[in-house]
């Protein structure tokens, strides 16, 4: 193949476009498989994934109508031990994963409420709480305020270090064989031109792939690359989350652990919902805003003040903190919340996008089920609700619409 730029085409069965979690997963565990890998990102690790907290929380993250979202979180969660390990084995690098547990709180008696709807959600899918008193979340959590009126304690939930999660996956994918390529896809190469089926991509550089299967892996920006045909285009959009860090220094005033919690702490502070997830290495990450804001990634006052403001109510302590970090990421939503995942209407191309609030927890089993599909053309059972091709044709801009209508107060949402 000759290319715009009369540079050399490459090849390889699976070209991967886009390098977070879910990209660099599936390219380790398609490597693996014995097929040969290409990744595009020309900012590798920087999307979402570098914004995010990495709770591996999957009743939190489901309302009653996610049961089967819920399913695979639940999966992929049970995944994680044996995930994190094996990356750590095969390339000497942490990920950060812990697995102890997550105390969910409420700051007043209202806040009790939802926590208790929470609670019987979390029974109705099988991974029941404890309920814990104020006193029992002291115990558990010294560092609580006073204010705090009880809580449930989860403990099968766990955290993982997003940016060394994607530096293990990287390392692992790249020792399996396959390789990252620091160019953005410009536009999927379909053939016959306009028609239907993907046969590799030109790179920001003028560069040809060429591949039996293209995943399309580049969060919320998966509907923008340019060749798509108006049927496959996937219905995601950005959704911002503004989330800090900070962290206890040998100087910190006031006695402070550096571990200052053991555990992740989320909260509902009169209505609003904060968490705050401590890394083994005295880090202390507070997040998150959620905006229907279209691709702004501007940190404001505002949301910096109401994260501080939540995440102080429910630890008083975090003011001695040094600040070390504001960001935003985009998350990709869909119209359901929950991700897209497989085959799309344009033969060749599969879809691995739309993960919104849980693509680190998602990571493991969403490889599982696109590199087990890459290789047999098969889609495993439990990926088959998330088909890439449930919202139909012209599902993007409609659907869209319908969620944004909603609203986020519509009461089927649950510590956000
Ligand atoms: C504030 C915040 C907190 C979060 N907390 C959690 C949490 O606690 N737990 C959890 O499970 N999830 C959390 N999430 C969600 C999680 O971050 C996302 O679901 C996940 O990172 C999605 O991963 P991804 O690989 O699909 O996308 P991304 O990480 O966004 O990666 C997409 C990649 O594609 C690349 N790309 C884009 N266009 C192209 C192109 N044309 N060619 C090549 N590459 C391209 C980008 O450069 C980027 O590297 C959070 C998100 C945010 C924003």
């Amino acid at each position: 193949v000759s290319t715009p730029a009369g540079q050399s085409a490459r090849s390889a069965d699976v070209l991967v476009i886009g390098a977070g979690v879910i990209g660099l997963a599936i390219a380790w565990r398609a490597a693996q498989l014995g097929l040969s890998v290409l990744i595009a990102d020309g900012d590798p690790g920087r999307g979402a994934s570098h914004a995010a907290a990495g709770m591996l929380t999957p009743v939190t993250e489901a309302t009653y109508a996610e049961k089967e979202l819920f399913r695979l979180g639940s999966q992929s969660l049970d995944s994680y031990p044996g995930f994190a390990a094996e990356l750590t084995e095969l390339t000497g690098r942490p990920t950060g994963f812990r697995q102890d547990g997550t105390l969910q709180v409420g700051y007043d008696p209202g806040d009790m409420a939802v926590l208790e709807e929470l609670r019987a959600l979390q029974e109705a899918f099988g991974r029941p709480s404890a309920r814990l008193s104020a006193r029992e979340c002291r115990a558990a959590e010294p560092m609580l305020g006073p204010s705090v009126h009880g809580g449930l304690l989860t403990e099968g939930d766990g955290s993982v270090d997003p940016r060394l999660l994607a530096g293990a996956l990287l390392a692992a994918a790249q020792a399996a064989g396959a390789e990252l390529v620091r160019q953005y896809a410009a536009e999927l190469t379909v053939t016959p031109a306009g028609g239907s089926r993907v046969t590799g991509a030109v790179l920001a550089d003028g560069a040809a792939v060429a591949a039996g299967q293209v995943v399309l892996a580049s969060g919320w920006r998966a509907g923008q690359i340019a060749g798509l045909p108006a049927h496959a285009v996937p219905p995601v959009r950005p959704v911002k989350g503004q989330i800090l860090r900070l962290r206890a220094s040998q100087d910190t005033a006031g006695g402070l652990p550096p571990g200052l919690l053991a555990r992740t702490v989320r909260g509902v502070v009169r209505g609003s919902t904060v968490y705050l997830v401590p890394r083994l290495g005295g880090e202390l990450v507070i997040g998150a805003t959620q905006e229907e804001l279209g691709a702004d990634t501007r940190v404001t006052a505002g949301g910096v003040w109401e994260l501080l403001r939540d995440a102080r109510a429910l630890v008083p302590g975090i003011t001695e903190l040094e600040l070390t970090e504001t960001a935003a990421g985009l998350r990709p939503g869909t119209p359901d919340n929950a991700p897209l995942i497989g085959p799309s209407s344009l033969a060749g191309l599969v879809l691995a996008t739309g993960h919104f609030r849980s693509g680190v927890l998602l990571a493991p089993v969403t490889a599982m089920i696109v590199a087990g599909y890459l290789a047999s053309g098969q889609l495993a059972p439990i990926g088959q609700p998330f088909s890439a091709q449930r919202f139909g044709s012209s599902a993007g801009v409609a659907g869209q619409a319908a969620h944004r209508g909603q609203g986020e107060h519509d009461g089927q949402e649950l510590l956000r």
